[in-house]
């Protein structure tokens, strides 16, 4: 949407970032087809332009949680395939039947729903981590007569860890293989393409690292960040010692001291996790939050930074790894709760 004056809050994203990501996660699932979970927005950065680049580096397969979602990035994704992962509901049937998108079939009333569509769907097994997907053994005993089933998946837990999970989840997966015809195999989302070839199959589902996520460390030297956040520097203000800032006044200055205060806060996704931890950046300087951050705003340490004023921009890379560890948020609510303040810039 075009705006008639310029925005005080940016979110920069590379699609080249974006594209070199898909490319690595593509290269790391080895014969299988490297998909792509765009669902909640393109994680926060923007679904169409996320998919648009997507299908441009060579991604056929898209990965939303709803119909809106589906609906949403259908019209620009022609020749790609589109699952719906939340199922389909009685509902969804109208608009279900009315898009190209497939539904992730969740439970056994939903392939009975289905059957009588004849359209193609994909079926999730539940192999042990209980969200959703039907039961390998309830799945091994239903009549599969009409259904066409295009890809059969199932989702990894605690692919993060080295968990015994990802073993025994792998067996449970295989026990329905000989059970339901289908075309294509599906277990692996980013944490779970690191754990090398037994479990990448026919298609691959990252989400998180096509966005600069690093969710194990085989993935850190090769994953980068998409995006980059800039506040404007609404105004500045000196502090003597003694003075405090922000609301519940945490922060009390010990010296003498140069603030700047952003037009960002937590209303954007920043959230108050980041109070006294978070660090924006100007011409490779840290310039750290003090004192709790507010809705729309946040206070920096800018002492030492003579030249900044009202007006100036500052920047924040969303390197997820660092603003985990600072905010004590995962790398995904990090990502997916970016508001809808800023001015999403891709270039
Ligand atoms: C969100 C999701 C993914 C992507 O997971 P990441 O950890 O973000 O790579 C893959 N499969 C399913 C079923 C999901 O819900």
């Amino acid at each position: 949407m075009a705006e008639t004056h310029s925005l005080p809050l940016r979110l920069n994203c590379s699609r080249g970032a974006l594209a070199a990501n898909w490319q690595t996660l593509d290269a790391m699932s080895g014969a299988a087809s490297c998909g792509a979970a765009v669902k909640a927005n393109g994680y926060g950065l923007g679904a169409e332009e996320v998919v648009k680049t997507l299908l441009k580096a060579g991604c056929r397969n898209f990965f939303v949680a709803t119909w809106a979602e589906a609906r949403e990035i259908e019209a620009f994704a022609e020749d790609a395939q589109i699952t719906v992962l939340n199922g389909v509901l009685p509902d969804d049937m109208a608009v279900a039947t009315s898009l190209r998108a497939k539904p992730m079939l969740n439970s056994a009333r939903q392939i009975e729903l289905w059957r009588q569509t004849g359209l193609p769907c994909d079926v999730m097994i539940n192999s042990g981590m209980n969200r959703l997907g039907i039961n390998p053994a309830e799945a091994c005993a239903l009549d599969w007569s009409g259904i066409a089933v295009d890809t059969l998946a199932s989702h990894l837990a605690s692919a993060d860890e080295n968990s015994p999970q990802n073993q025994s989840q792998l067996e449970a997966f295989r026990t329905v293989f000989g059970q339901i015809p289908h075309q294509r195999k599906s277990l692996a989302n980013s944490a779970g393409i690191a754990l090398g070839a037994d479990y990448a199959f026919d298609l691959t589902r990252p989400g998180l690292s096509l966005y600069g996520g690093v969710p194990r460390d085989e993935l850190s030297a090769h994953i980068q960040p998409v995006g980059q956040i800039e506040a404007q520097i609404l105004q500045t203000r000196t502090l003597q010692p003694g003075d405090q800032v922000g609301y519940n006044a945490t922060f009390t200055a010990t010296r003498a001291m140069t603030v700047a205060i952003i037009s960002v806060g937590y209303a954007d996704g920043y959230l108050r996790g980041f109070s006294g931890k978070g660090i924006f950046h100007h011409d490779g300087q840290s310039l750290p939050v003090v004192g709790r951050v507010s809705m729309d705003l946040v206070a920096l340490d800018i002492s030492g930074n003579a030249g900044l004023g009202e007006g100036d921009w500052l920047s924040l890379p969303l390197d997820l790894p660092v603003l985990s560890a600072q905010s004590g948020l995962s790398q995904y609510e990090v990502l997916t709760t970016l508001g809808r303040r800023f001015d999403r810039r891709w270039a």
